[in-house]
């Protein structure tokens, strides 16, 4: 393999020429023993290593990623996280955005990895940011024979009923995103669905020409909203059989999973971006580890 330099892409001609780029002597990494090799690159008179365009490079604590990755998909608080792993809370938030990109990246990868699916649920999860009053939307489809999570998006979205006054008092009017982000979604899983496919959803009046819009020749079976059966977790319903079934246990296990969605959380929300990462690193995890998976 013909080794090019990140900076100004510059490549030997062949493996066995040494006119561009020449080896510079080698670095241990002190975090994890590992040997990297360094490369000084004639052209641009820059060295780098084979670390240099590898996704963790520069980072001081590579090690704890595996055990970020798994405790903030499974219910741990950033500040609870800081605490058991003796780091600092802000690593844990910049690790948190790291693994967040990385780990859509690898969903996206995945994703197009996958047979088209046929049959999809989707719906909208509410939670907020910093205070009730500033109310968002997690929508997301999900493959219904698997549970596997196809896409989201996080929208901002005004409050509503009794709180929608004091909402506009205390914050001004709030724009409400719900719709855009729900196209960029539909737009976003397009390619990954069959052309039949068939989509599930409740009553909800918006969805059914956005459905229609970007799924022409699909099938668009809507069904009526039902009382939760727990308290707190309004997304599994009581009695008998729950058409989206695999869309309300995948925001169950969201709210069991993901701390800020926790109900009467002592965590919240402070920016929808960092909700959007974190819900990022749930999917993969969700995807990959605690749904049964046909691929492996
Ligand atoms: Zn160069």
């Amino acid at each position: 393999m013909s080794i090019s330099c990140p900076y100004c892409k510059s490549q030997n001609p062949s493996s066995q020429s040494r006119a561009l780029i020449v080896a510079a002597g080698y670095f241990i990494r002190r975090s994890d023993n590992t040997r990297e090799q360094r490369f000084s690159c004639k052209p641009c008179k820059r060295t780098f290593s084979t670390a240099t365009p590898k996704v963790c490079y520069r980072q001081r604590k590579r090690h704890i990623n595996p055990l970020i990755y798994g405790t903030m998909a499974s219910g741990i608080s950033q500040r609870r996280l800081a605490f058991l792993l003796k780091i600092n809370r802000k690593t844990v938030i910049r690790r948190l955005l790291f693994l967040g990109i990385t780990s859509d990246g690898v969903s996206k990868q995945l994703r197009s990895e996958y047979p088209l699916a046929t049959d999809v649920q989707f719906d909208e999860l509410e939670t907020f940011e910093h205070s009730k009053l500033k109310p968002l939307s997690v929508i997301t489809a999900v493959e219904t024979e698997t549970r596997r999570i196809l896409g989201f998006r996080v929208a901002r979205m005004p409050a509503k009923g009794l709180l929608a006054k004091k909402s506009v008092k205390k914050y001004g009017k709030r724009i409400d995103e719900r719709q855009k982000c729900r196209r960029q979604l539909f737009e976003e899983i397009k390619p990954f669905l069959t052309d039949n496919c068939i989509l599930r959803s409740d009553e909800n009046p918006h969805y059914k020409n956005d459905v229609k819009k970007f799924f022409p020749n699909s099938e668009h079976k809507t069904y009526l909203g039902r009382q939760g059966c727990v308290v707190g977790q309004g997304e599994l319903k009581a009695g008998g059989f729950d058409p989206l079934f695999s869309l309300n246990h995948t925001y169950a296990m969201k709210r069991a999973n993901v701390n800020r969605l926790f109900r009467r959380t002592w965590n919240t929300t402070k920016k929808p971006e960092r909700l959007a990462l974190h819900l990022a690193v749930y999917t993969l995890y969700h995807n990959e580890f605690l749904i049964w998976n046909k691929a492996r």
